[in-house]
């Protein structure tokens, strides 16, 4: 048994091949062969520990072939933690020298030399302020920190300057790690190259420290997800601050009426996608569905697929194979166009990038945003 496979020996019998994993897998709902399912990455692996599979590219593809959006965990009747025996078995894939998928690779050399996993240029991390027009300094001690990611840095800056406008109308104190800051990590842990993670948690940890912050706001879940739950196993150490994600401060800035709706959105009718890393990750569902029923003259209406059960984006498989991930990302929409909405609002800057792309893709009639745009639009901002 490899080392760090060792404590699965028990969970993987526990298997009793219901297939219930199946039904619920984009991977498998797009390719549909049997080893790109939940279970079957199971059996592959299973089949290789006892050495009757031997470590090929084909297996080394399929545990790469998979969004990590815990579906098939929530799924699975025998308790089964399928996506961590899937991220651990990455691990065992890297020591062996099979892993990561070259594209993952180069996705985490771009973190290493440009600090961000999309490879453009650190210096440019900030410049979401000449495309918004948003002027504020990028240091200064406080309380908050924002950490803003990759993606809204560089792909959705309206993200950033919308959670910006929002906090400045509720006269909301915050600071930036701002140019200091990098990755938060995410692509490089979750591909098993966590020994190179541990340079750059250290240095977003004393950037925050620096800052003399004891809460961080983050916009995107994967940072979420990441401070919260892997820094501390990296450091070694209890994190000294508290992770906030902007669901959650946006819904208490409501609750204490600081945020007030004036803008009336006549008839419009709002469909609201979970993101696997907020919702079925940390079980926070009612609050985006709280701000945006809040919203004068708006109504909410679901999907089949929600809360729990919601259906992933499709936006973590891109590296890997952006056209499964495309194919992922028009399911979903097909999936909002059936509630008959115009709008579909996501709290993720990557479900929203890819949403909105398959968007385009599908040729649909959907504006897709992200949850900080539309509660800056009600505000009137
Ligand atoms: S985490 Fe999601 S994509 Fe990965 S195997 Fe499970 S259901 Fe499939
Ligand atoms: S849901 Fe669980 S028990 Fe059923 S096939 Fe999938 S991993 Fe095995």
């Amino acid at each position: 048994m490899k080392d760090i496979l060792r404590r699965y020996e028990y969970d993987i019998l526990k298997c009793v091949y219901c297939g219930q994993c199946r039904q619920v897998c984009p991977t498998f709902g797009q390719i549909g062969w049997e080893s790109s399912s939940p279970r079957g990455k199971v059996k592959m692996i299973h089949g290789w520990l006892k050495g009757d599979l031997p470590l090929n590219d084909r297996l080394v593809d399929q545990i790469y072939l998979c969004a990590g959006c815990e579906h098939c965990t929530v799924e699975c009747p025998s308790k089964l933690p399928v996506v961590d025996l899937i991220r651990d078995t990455r691990k065992e894939l890297v020591k062996s020298g099979k892993g990561p998928l070259p594209s993952l690779k180069a996705a985490n050399d771009n973190i290493l030399l440009e600090k961000n996993v999309l490879g453009k240029p650190h210096n440019e991390r900030m410049s979401w302020r000449d495309f918004e027009g948003v002027t504020i300094e990028s240091s200064g001690n406080t309380d908050y920190a924002y950490f803003v990611g990759c993606m809204p840095s560089y792909w959705c800056s309206d993200v950033v300057a919308s959670t910006i406008r929002i906090l400045r109308r509720a006269k909301f104190d915050f600071g930036l790690i701002g140019g200091e800051e990098w990755c938060c990590g995410m692509p490089m842990i979750w591909s098993g190259e966590e020994d190179k993670a541990k340079a750059i948690v250290k240095h977003n940890v004393d950037k925050i420290h620096e800052l003399g912050a004891k809460r961080v706001l983050t916009t995107c879940p994967g940072c979420y997800t990441t401070l919260t739950r892997e820094y501390q196993n990296i450091t070694g150490k209890k994190n000294s601050f508290k992770v906030i994600h902007v669901l959650d401060l946006l819904y208490e800035l409501l609750k204490e009426e600081k945020l007030k709706f004036e803008n009336k959105m006549d008839k419009l009718v709002v469909t609201y996608h979970d993101p696997c890393h907020i919702g079925r990750s940390h079980g926070k569902f009612e609050q985006a569905r709280h701000l945006i029923e809040s919203i004068p003259g708006m109504a909410l209406v679901e999907m089949k697929k929600n809360r729990q059960d919601a259906n992933c984006c499709g936006g973590s498989l891109s590296t890997v194979s952006d056209s499964l991930s495309l194919a992922v990302g028009t399911k979903r929409i097909k999936e909002a166009l059936e509630t008959r909405a115009n709008l579909l609002v996501t709290a993720c800057p990557q479900c929203y990038v890819n949403l909105r792309r398959s968007a385009i893709e599908a040729n649909a009639n959907i504006d897709v945003i992200d949850l900080t745009v539309l509660v800056a639009g009600a505000i009137g901002l």
